[in-house]
């Protein structure tokens, strides 16, 4: 019956991610087109138009890469990661998609443990949740990203029951944005939720973040406070094996 469910569940998401991809695919092939035919016909504010038509493509292209990692979202090619050294190698690239008025602040400890997750999906992720926190903040705000060590006591107390006793890496993302309040959070991580105006969210972005950490066998948390800010915070498993990859536990 288990199996079932999974696929009927699985079947249903095909089912909504076609129906939703082709409407917002269309939206911006229209885009396009209206852009083009409005140059064609006038000459005028040619440079607005081709920022209008750029706008579209990426949005497309942005649209088209979250699809196709959803849609290979197995299989995961783990490798031994330190998220210290994974989180400084994205530094720029987290900038950049955060623009200039948000700070984004690093929180690293040494002798953080390492763990056994793909490196391309974390990195995916990561880069989802601060374009959410970016998002969150309308231009001006800070992002902090911690990472730590929590061992088998520290988990204890958590006293969060889904949470299996273990040793884990931390990976905490705070936002002094908007905030999610309590129906938004609980919806948050279904596949094609979203809040954001037409065109703007996929509603993929956490989906993705939750089936990806649960594959890894961690566990993923929303903290939020709406007018304060937002907190997600990812649990990897600690892998004390040698580097080098290996195959999923
Ligand atoms: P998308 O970003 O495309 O909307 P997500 O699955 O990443 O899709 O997020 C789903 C929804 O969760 C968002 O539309 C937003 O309402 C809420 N959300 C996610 N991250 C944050 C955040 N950091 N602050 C406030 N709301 C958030």
């Amino acid at each position: 019956a288990r199996t079932a469910l999974a696929r009927s569940q699985k079947l249903e998401a095909v089912g909504k991610l076609t129906g939703g991809v082709v409407h917002d695919f269309n939206n911006i092939l229209h885009i396009i087109s209206a852009n083009v035919q409005l140059m064609l016909r006038s000459g005028n504010n040619a440079e607005k138009r081709l920022r209008n038509i750029l706008d579209a493509v990426e949005r497309g292209s942005k649209l088209s890469a979250q699809l196709l990692a959803f849609a290979r979202r197995q299989p995961l090619h783990p490798s031994v990661v330190n998220v210290g050294d994974l989180l400084e190698r994205m530094d720029s690239l987290l900038q950049r998609a955060a623009g200039e008025s948000i700070a984004i602040e690093l929180a690293r400890r040494d002798g953080l443990w390492n763990t056994l997750v793909d490196p391309n999906q974390l990195e995916n992720v990561i880069l989802n949740l601060v374009i959410n926190a970016r998002d969150a903040m309308e231009g001006a705000g800070k992002v902090s990203i911690t990472l730590g060590n929590l061992d088998a006591a520290s988990i204890a107390a958590l006293a969060d029951p889904e949470i299996d006793p273990g040793e884990y890496v931390l990976i905490a993302v705070s936002d002094t944005g908007e905030g999610m309040p309590p129906e938004v959070i609980e919806r948050a991580f279904e596949p094609f939720f979203t809040t954001k105006p037409e065109g703007k969210g996929t509603g993929l972005g956490l989906s993705m973040a939750h089936g990806f950490v649960k594959q890894s066998g961690g566990h993923i948390r929303i903290a939020s406070v709406p007018g304060e800010g937002t907190t997600i915070s990812i649990y990897l498993p600690r892998h004390t094996g040698a580097a080098g990859t290996a195959p999923p536990a």
